[in-house]
């Protein structure tokens, strides 16, 4: 299976998928609001 699935809410990637940058990785996401998800648990861990 290629298939990507969205890092937040684990939904099927198309061709829109969202690339956000999270510390060094970078994912993809269905729509802004998972990638919003992602940077306010991301900037949490962070301090
Ligand atoms: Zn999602």
């Amino acid at each position: 299976m290629s298939e990507k699935t969205c890092a937040a809410c684990d939904y099927p990637l198309d061709g829109n998928a969202i690339k956000v940058t999270i510390g060094q990785r970078v994912v993809e996401v269905c729509c802004e609001e998972c990638a919003q998800q992602l940077r306010e648990a991301q900037s949490k861990a962070a301090g």
